[in-house]
């Protein structure tokens, strides 16, 4: 076992004693990390919408109290005895910038792990709800659930900045990337939130023909700023009439969780194309004309996020090209108030818990 000299003996968290209960700051004791363990320094911690499913319980295997926060950046401040000198002199030095996620770390031997499907690992962890996450100073995640984050992606983003890409943006990162479509190909966004305005970055950069759609005009400049060739007022525009005479989509990303604007959008999928949920809807089932789907030949599918190495290669490729998120910086006694301020839809576009 290594750690940082000078480590403080207690840390602030912001925890959930019960479910449905109030959020709370509490100190806690810095302990040792265990064996596979990485004991991170947290510098950013963002609020991902998943956080309320911390607030109601019944996560499988969540135990309380409960410090949630899935997307965190900070510094190794310790590793476990059980990682290996390389490791430990390498991604896992003390001061190196890493990251954790919404996976927690997966096994490398169960059947989803040996067949690339480690996100549905057997013995799989979730941060933040199967063990304390990323809304403290500090943080223990198990060696596989840890990001390696090269140094030169703060010389494009800020750790406030970075923090969002360890969920919503490896997310959608991977949902665009995964889908079958080719460069100029022409994709809609849904939505320009939390998960939308970096739907929109990564498809542009990617090489997709971006349409962004969301509800009146006050978002049109900045979805134009972030890539998308055109935007779409849906309030105004029939808008499967329109990207039907375009020739329909190769790619719909919905990130907007709201279920009737992305069953009235499903139909303006074109030939052979995919749309990808990537939100949850909050308000109720979608529903889908299924001859719709037939006619195109085109797929349906969800998407969750990823493991630690496609969080590595998303944070390279926002570095490479520039994706960052829209954040807002909150202290972590100001938590709540962050918190209530996603649930209620007026966080533009993350909320991020900052520590100095
Ligand atoms: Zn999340
Ligand atoms: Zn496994």
């Amino acid at each position: 076992m290594t750690t940082a000299a000078n480590l403080p003996k207690t840390y602030k968290a912001v925890s959930i004693p019960a479910p449905n209960g109030a959020w709370e700051i509490v100190t806690q004791e810095l302990r040792a990390p265990a064996p596979d363990e990485v004991l991170i320094r947290v510098h950013a911690s963002g609020i991902c919408y998943s956080d309320h499913f911390a607030k109601l319980g019944g996560w499988p295997g969540m135990k309380f109290p409960c410090v949630t926060g899935h997307e965190v950046v900070g510094r190794v401040a310790g590793v476990g005895a059980g990682l290996s000198s390389k490791d430990r002199e390498g991604r896992y030095k003390l001061g190196a910038l890493v990251g954790v996620g919404w996976n927690g770390g997966y096994c490398g031997r169960c059947e989803p792990c040996r067949t690339g499907n480690a996100f549905m690992c057997k013995e799989g962890q979730v941060t933040g709800f199967t063990f304390d996450g990323g809304h403290a100073e500090y943080m223990y995640a198990p060696e596989t659930a840890v990001v390696s984050i090269p140094e030169e992606a703060l010389q494009k983003a800020s750790y406030a900045e970075l923090a969002p890409l360890l969920c919503g943006g490896i997310t959608v990162f991977d949902a665009i990337r995964t889908a079958p479509w080719k460069p100029g190909d022409l994709c809609l966004v849904q939505g320009i939130g939390g998960l939308g305005h970096l739907g929109i970055q990564y498809a542009s950069k990617l090489g997709l023909k971006v349409i962004a759609v969301s509800s009146g005009s006050s978002k049109k400049s900045l979805a134009l700023s972030l890539g998308a060739s055109e935007y779409i007022d849906a309030s105004a525009t029939d808008v499967v009439s329109y990207v039907k005479s375009l020739g329909g989509a190769r790619l719909v990303l919905c990130t907007a969780p709201y279920s009737q604007s992305i069953s009235n959008i499903i139909p303006a999928v074109g030939l052979n194309g995919t749309v990808t949920l990537v939100s949850a809807a909050v308000d109720g089932k979608i529903q889908v004309d299924n001859v719709v789907l037939n006619m195109s030949r085109a797929a349906l599918r969800g998407w969750c996020c990823g493991c630690s190495p496609d969080t590595e290669q998303c944070v390279k490729f926002s570095t490479l090209s520039d994706v960052k998120s829209i954040v807002k910086e909150f202290p972590l006694e100001e938590y709540p108030n962050a918190y209530d301020a996603v649930m209620a839809n007026k966080a533009r576009f993350r909320n991020v818990i900052v520590f100095p």
